[in-house]
C-alpha cells in the first residue's frame, strides 16, 4: 500500500510552499504546521519518509511527526475522505496509526485523542540526501539533466545520479577533503552504494569541463568503488563495465571504477553470471593486460569486433550502435576468447 500514500504525497504538493522530491521514497518540504522559519523563506525541514509500508512525515522544527492519514486529515479533508477509502476500504479510520508518530515537543497532543509518546523511529534520510538532488527531480532546462541528455543516458536510470551545486559542500561526507576540494563548481555526482544501500563514496564528475574531469571522495576508506551493488541482481546475467555512466546503458550491470575491477572476486558472484566488459582500447597496455586476465580466469568476456572504432559503450551509444546488441555476439570465454583477443590487442 506503499504507492497509495506516494501518491496522495503528489496529490497535495500544492499545501506546501515549498515542495521538493528528493528520491523515490523521500520528500522534503516547507512545514505547513509550524510555518518553518518566517525570516528564511527557504527553509524546508519537513519530510516524508518512508517508514516500512507507509510514508511518516516529520517535521525538524516543530517535531511534528504524523502519518499520512493524519496529514491528510488536516491538510486536505477532502483529500483523505478518498484516501481511507483506497487505503483502508472504508470511508473513515479511526484506528490506523503508527505508534509514537502523533507527538509533539512539548508534550501536546496535536490532532488525534491518543496517547502521547516520544517516536519510536529515525527518518532515513541522510546528510547525503540533503547534499544532493536526483536528477530525475530537476526541472527539465537544468544544466545536470541537460549534461545527462547530451551524454544520450536513459531518462528511466536518471534517479541514479545527483547534482550537487556547490562541489565544496561535499566534504561534510569527510572532512578529509576540506583542503584538497577547494572549488566551488556544480558538478554530477555518481553515488556508490553498497549491498544494503550504505553510501561508500561519489565520484563528482565535471559538467562544465574542468580539467579534473573526475574528483572522487571515499566515506568508507578501503570499501571498493562498485557502482550498482544497490541495484543488482545477483540471480541474473550481470556485466561488469569499467565505468559507472557505461553500466547504465545495459541490464543488470554494475562498474568497477578505477582499481577496483581487481576486487570483483570478493563481490560473491556467481563467476558464471557474469560478462566482463572492458574499454575498446586495444592500445592500451593496461587495458590489455586486464582483458588477459579474466581471459585467463575463464570468465566470459566481451572482446571488441574490428568493426568497433568507439573507445567505450557511450561513445558507441551516441554513435547509434546496438551495443546490448554487439556484446551478446561477442562474448567468448577460454580458447576462442584468447584467439580473438590475440587478433584484437594492437600493443
Ligand atoms: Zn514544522
Amino acid at each position: 500500500m506503499l504507492y497509495v500514500d506516494v501518491k496522495y504525497i503528489n496529490m497535495i504538493s500544492h499545501h506546501f510552499e515549498k515542495f521538493k522530491k528528493k528520491n523515490d521514497y523521500l520528500w522534503n518540504v516547507r512545514c505547513p504546521f509550524c510555518g518553518d522559519s518566517r525570516k528564511n523563506l527557504n527553509k524546508m525541514r519537513g519530510y516524508f519518509f518512508r517508514k516500512d509500508n507507509n510514508m511518516i512525515y516529520k517535521c525538524h522544527n516543530c517535531g511534528f511527526g504524523a502519518s499520512m492519514n493524519t496529514v491528510l486529515k488536516e491538510l486536505a479533508p477532502t483529500t483523505h475522505k478518498e484516501y481511507c477509502l483506497e487505503k483502508f476500504g472504508e470511508n473513515e479510520n479511526k484506528n490506523w496509526e503508527p505508534k509514537g508518530a502523533n507527538w509533539t515537543p512539548n508534550g501536546h497532543k496535536l490532532f488525534d485523542d491518543k496517547p502521547v509518546e516520544p517516536p519510536k523511529f529515525t527518518p532515513k534520510f541522510s546528510l547525503f540526501d540533503k547534499l544532493v538532488d536526483a536528477v530525475d527531480t530537476l526541472p527539465y532546462d537544468h544544466e545536470a539533466v541537460q549534461y545527462v541528455q547530451s551524454r544520450n543516458i536513459p531518462n528511466d536510470k536518471w534517479d541514479r545520479l545527483y547534482y550537487i551545486d556547490n562541489i565544496k559542500n561535499i566534504v561534510q561526507l569527510n572532512d578529509k577533503y576540506t583542503n584538497s576540494i577547494v572549488t566551488e563548481e556544480p558538478r554530477l555526482v555518481i553515488p556508490f552504494f553498497d549491498q544494503n544501500g550504505q553510501l561508500m563514496s561519489v565520484s563528482l564528475r565535471a559538467m562544465r569541463g574542468e580539467t579534473l574531469r573526475y574528483i572522487l571522495v571515499k566515506i568508507k576508506e578501503d570499501a571498493p568503488t562498485v557502482f550498482g551493488l544497490d541495484k543488482v541482481d545477483k540471480s541474473k546475467p550481470i556485466s561488469i563495465v569499467e565505468g559507472p555512466i557505461d553500466s547504465l546503458f545495459l541490464e543488470n550491470s554494475i562498474a568497477c571504477a578505477g582499481t577496483s575491477f581487481n576486487k570483483i572476486e570478493q563481490l560473491n558472484l556467481d563467476r558464471d553470471k557474469i560478462t566482463v566488459v572492458f574499454d575498446n582500447q586495444p592500445r592500451n597496455a593496461d587495458v590489455v593486460k586486464m582483458v588477459e586476465k579474466y581471459v585467463d580466469l575463464d570468465y566470459n568476456v566481451v572482446i571488441w569486433p574490428e568493426t568497433i572504432v568507439q573507445k567505450d559503450i557511450n561513445d558507441m551509444v551516441n554513435d547509434g550502435i546496438d551495443v546490448r546488441d554487439v556484446i551478446s555476439s561477442n562474448t567468448h570465454s577460454g580458447l576462442t576468447a584468447k584467439f580473438l583477443l590475440n587478433q584484437w590487442k594492437k600493443c
